[in-house]
C-alpha cells in the first residue's frame, strides 16, 4: 500500500518515545522532505524499523540519543531513513557480519542483554524484499548508524490524508 513517509515517522514516534524516555534516552525524529510516498507492506517495514530501533535502545546507555531522519536522496528516487545512536558502536571487524542470521557481537554487554541475533537479518530480508537497501556504519564507543533506502512511489498519488 502507498504510505506517506510522515505517517511512518509519526508511528515510530508513537511506539518509541515513551520507551526511550523511560531509559533516559533522547529520541528525535526529523523529516527533511514532506509529501513523499513509498509503496510498502507497512506492517513488515515497521517490523524492520522496530528491530533496528530496538537495537539502538538496547545498545545505547542512559543519557544517550537516538535520531531517526527521513530524507530523499539527490535523484529523488529513494527515501533514505537513517537511524543513528550514540551507543556502544560495533567493531569494524564485526560490522560486515551483523546482518547474518544468529550473529551477535560477543561483548559481555550483548551477552547480558540477550537476544537471538535474528533482528537485523529479518530487517534486511524485509527491506530487500521491497527493493530497498540497508547498510550500517559504526565507530566503537561513538555509536552506530543504519541507513535504509526505499524506492519512492512512482507517479501521482491521491493524498487521502489531505
Ligand atoms: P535479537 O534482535 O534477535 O533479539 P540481537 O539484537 O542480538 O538479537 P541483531 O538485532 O540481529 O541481534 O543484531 C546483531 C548484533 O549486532 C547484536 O547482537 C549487536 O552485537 C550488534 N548491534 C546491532 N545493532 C547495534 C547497535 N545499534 N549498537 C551496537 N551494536 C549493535
Ligand atoms: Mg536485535
Amino acid at each position: 500500500e502507498p504510505v506517506p513517509v510522515e505517517v511512518l515517522l509519526h508511528r515510530v514516534t508513537e511506539r518509541f518515545s515513551l520507551l526511550a524516555f523511560q531509559s533516559n534516552i533522547q529520541f528525535i525524529t526529523k523529516l527533511s522532505d514532506t509529501g513523499v510516498w513509498i509503496q510498502i507492506d507497512r506492517d513488515r517495514i515497521e517490523q524492520a524499523i522496530d528491530n533496528i530501533i530496538s537495537n539502538a535502545l538496547k545498545y545505547t546507555p542512559s543519557g544517550g540519543k537516538i535520531t531517526v531522519d527521513a530524507r530523499m536522496d539527490e535523484s529523488k528516487e529513494w527515501v533514505m531513513l537513517t537511524i543513528s545512536d550514540t551507543g556502544s558502536g560495533i567493531d569494524p571487524r564485526e560490522l560486515p557480519h551483523i546482518f547474518e542470521r544468529f550473529y551477535r557481537v560477543d561483548l559481555s554487554r550483548a551477552r547480558q542483554l540477550g537476544g537471538s541475533g535474528l533482528g537485523l537479518s529479518i530487517a534486511k530480508e524485509i527491506i530487500e524484499a521491497h527493493g530497498g537497501t540497508i547498510r550500517a556504519t559504526s565507530a566503537r564507543n561513538e555509536g552506530t548508524a543504519f541507513v535504509i533506502g526505499l524506492p519512492v512511489c512512482e507517479g501521482e498519488i491521491e493524498d487521502e490524508h489531505a
